[in-house]
């Protein structure tokens, strides 16, 4: 199905809406610092929100700085981590803040084909980083996302496709997502940022996994699964 220009505008226009009223106050939300951009971001992978809330001070507290992680020995960095789990996070984060340092005069890049390129950064986070540290107008596809994106424009939820639908080849591949997510993103910058954070938010808590919240929902007009649910049960 094609989905036109003046939807997608629809759609982001509704979601910005939105977000200037529900947006949850996180604290990587208040700044633009790309070190502490990227310790959230790889917090986040995995891990709740609230759990990173907590953490994430006590980190920055330790290591305020890019150089200042650089520089701490493994033991160090393992114990800040401590609690938050997936500790091969703690490690990439920890090898690339080297590499940054070493390397690249201890500046983070500010384009994903660049992000992408240092350890433990993938797609997603390398979409994050340059929009949420340097209000790039690039996508950032996470799960939430993904769902969001799939049930507002191709009206269903195949982000766990069955058996039967992979035979059907009914699976949306990824890169169309990713596509479509790019069309999506308002091309300036603060906007982008607010696009960004405000689909992320749209999938945590409103469009979650089990029982989308539709009756509540911003972008329900414009929504193919929104439209066809008459309840969130
Ligand atoms: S209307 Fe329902 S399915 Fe559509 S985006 Fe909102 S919560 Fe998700």
């Amino acid at each position: 199905m094609r989905t036109t220009r003046a939807r997608k505008l629809r759609f982001t226009r509704k979601l910005l809406a939105w977000w200037a009223r529900a947006a949850r106050d996180l604290p990587w939300r208040r700044t633009r610092d790309p070190y502490r951009v990227l310790v959230s971001e790889f917090m986040l992978q995995q891990t709740q929100v609230s759990r990173v809330a907590e953490y994430y001070p006590r980190f920055l507290e330790r290591f305020p700085n890019l150089e200042a992680l650089a520089r701490a020995r493994p033991r160090t960095v393992r114990e800040a981590w401590d609690g938050l789990g997936y500790y091969a996070r703690a490690s990439n984060l920890h090898a690339l803040a080297r590499v940054v340092s070493n390397d690249l005069d201890g500046a983070l890049p500010d384009h994903p084909a660049e992000l992408i390129k240092l350890p433990g950064i993938g797609p997603y986070t390398a979409g994050a980083v340059a929009s949420f540290a340097y209000e790039k107008p690039v996508p950032a596809v996470d799960t939430n996302v993904r769902r969001v994106i799939l049930r507002v424009f191709f009206g269903d939820d195949r982000q766990r496709p069955s058996r039967e639908r992979l035979t059907r080849q009914r699976f949306i591949p990824t890169s169309r997502i990713w596509a479509l997510a790019d069309a999506l993103v308002p091309k300036t910058g603060k906007r982008a940022w607010k696009f960004n954070q405000a689909i992320m938010e749209l999938g945590a808590l409103i469009c979650v996994a089990r029982k989308p919240k539709c009756p509540e929902c911003p972008v329900r007009p414009v929504c193919r699964t929104g439209k066809t649910r008459r309840t969130d049960a």
